[in-house]
């Protein structure tokens, strides 16, 4: 077909789908970005006067103490996600928020560095929540479940609830045609001008996607580990302000990174690996002796821990998660990689609601509208992370050498090297920045020549360490 004839065969398929009265949204999952995108859509059908239904399908009861109620995460709401739920008029109830938080502890091997906000004087407000309704056993009066706020602030907002499981999806054979979503144990159909998938990581729906051969590549994912364990004596004692996240970059040899985090009662330990994470590198982590100043116990604490999930974590970018009439968003689209779930699906789903508002629910309104500009904002980024965790873990396996930059900070106190130190770090453990930014503060060629002294005592005890077992072998 002559190039035009395509154009103009693209321009009539984008017309045909485009939203007007009676359209209908089917989101699957209710979890942040189902919930997010349901918010965006009705204010947009509003906003242009349209009368566009929107229906989340969630399978999952968010308010109940059982474990299928939780969508597994440590929690921790930051300060540009607070300011964003704000600017959309969505406040956090007081009954969902479990702490502030007001420090972050850098740990390394042999040292640690208590960060604050690089702006002097200012208090950000950062809290934690529970996705579900608490941790194991766990008994609190109210609903505290954030998703279960966030489901309900939905269905404020206009959207209907289905609470069962999305079995299947058929995709129309012509663009003027709905889209079939089959749910429910009796296989019932519901016809939709728009599919939402948000159906996030950590549930066999991906690969049904996948298998539906539209061109979807899963974003590749590492299975993490969480675990909750309540606050006790001893525990109380160690962690007595109750408002610090720690954070753990070890250099061992499978674990990324990992934080401890007050929440309300109890404490969350997450772990992040370079592959899978099972419980022998639990164990590992728990019996570090820089864990054990903070979380006392090791690994019997595996014995006595209210909860323990291994969700799973995007680390790559997902492969057209959009055809016609159907667009993959939040972890299971494309999202931030380790920092800020939670706000880069906030992110995704404004982008997408506008696209499917403004540029019609085409395949190409979605790669133009969707994954081009989500893919310039996440991806390219996402690949400094890559390479500053790699270059923390270089540094950090190497004995001495993190932890002699951390002190060296520590001398200079009031200098700029501690201050840019302090805020490439603080930017990188509460993700308020860009990793090109973190990246650029961090390994800024000035803060790298200033480091200089360390760095050559680093290298020379390498080559001592190197030599030295050469010369014994
Ligand atoms: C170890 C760890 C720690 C994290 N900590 C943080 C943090 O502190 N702060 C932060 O911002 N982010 C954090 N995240 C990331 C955050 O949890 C995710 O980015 C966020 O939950 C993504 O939201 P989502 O809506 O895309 O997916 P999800 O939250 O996974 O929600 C998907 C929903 O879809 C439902 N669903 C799936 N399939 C179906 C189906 N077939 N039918 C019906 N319903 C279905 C599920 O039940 C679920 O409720 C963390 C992640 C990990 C792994």
């Amino acid at each position: 077909m002559p190039l035009s004839s395509m154009t103009k065969a693209m321009e009539g398929n984008s017309r045909n789908m485009r939203f007007k009265d009676g359209s209908r949204i089917a989101i699957i999952g209710g979890g942040p970005s189902g919930c997010f995108f349901a918010n965006f859509a009705n204010r947009l059908a509003r906003q242009m006067g349209l009368n566009v239904s929107v229906t989340i399908f969630e399978w999952k009861h968010f308010d109940r103490a059982e474990k299928r109620g939780c969508n597994m995460s440590v929690g921790v709401l930051s300060e540009n996600l607070l300011r964003r739920l704000d600017s959309v008029g969505i406040s956090i109830p007081e009954r969902c928020i479990q702490g502030e938080i007001n420090e972050y502890h850098f740990i390394t091997r042999e040292d640690r560095i208590s960060l604050h906000h690089p702006r002097p004087g200012h208090r950000p407000r950062i809290v934690t929540v529970f996705r579900g309704a608490g941790p194991a056993g766990s008994h609190f009066k109210e609903d505290v479940s954030f998703d279960n706020f966030m489901l309900t602030t939905a269905q404020e907002n206009g959207a209907d609830i289905v609470h069962e499981e999305v079995k299947e999806v058929v995709l129309p054979q012509r663009p003027e045609d709905k889209a079939t979503v089959v749910y429910g144990s009796n296989a019932r159909e519901f016809q939709a001008d728009l599919v939402v998938g948000a159906f996030g990581l950590n549930t066999p729906t991906m690969e049904v996607f996948e298998k539906m051969y539209f061109g979807y590549v899963p974003p590749r994912a590492t299975r993490t580990c969480i675990l909750e364990t309540p606050i006790n004596e001893d525990l109380t004692a160690k962690n007595k302000d109750g408002d610090v996240i720690h954070v753990f970059a070890l250099g061992t040899h499978d674990i990324e990174f990992a934080s401890i985090t007050p929440r309300g009662d109890y404490l969350t330990v997450a772990i992040v690996g370079k592959g899978d994470i099972s419980t022998p590198q639990v164990k590992q982590f728990l019996n570090h002796p820089a864990v054990l100043k903070v979380l006392p116990g090791g690994e019997k604490i595996l014995k006595s821990c209210c909860c323990v999930c291994f969700p799973r974590i995007s680390i790559s970018t997902p492969v057209q998660p959009y055809a016609d009439r159907l667009v993959i968003i939040g972890d299971a689209g494309v999202s931030r990689s380790y920092k800020n779930g939670i706000e880069s699906a906030f992110m995704v789903a404004q982008l997408t609601a506008n696209t499917a508002f403004r540029r019609g629910v085409s395949k190409e309104a979605f790669k133009r509208g969707y994954y081009d500009p989500a893919r310039h904002i996440f991806a390219r980024d996402n690949l400094y992370a890559k390479v500053m965790f790699k270059l923390f873990n270089l540094f950090a396996s190497r004995e001495q050498n993190l932890s002699d930059r951390i002190s060296y900070a520590k001398i200079h106190r009031e200098g700029w090297v501690n201050q840019q130190i302090n805020d490439g770090l603080w930017k990188l453990v509460t993700g308020d920045a860009p990793y090109r930014e973190i990246f650029m503060e961090l390994f800024n060629p000035r803060l790298q020549f200033a480091l200089l002294p360390v760095t050559i005592g680093a290298v020379g005890m390498f080559l001592k360490e190197r030599l030295g077992l050469k010369a014994k072998t």
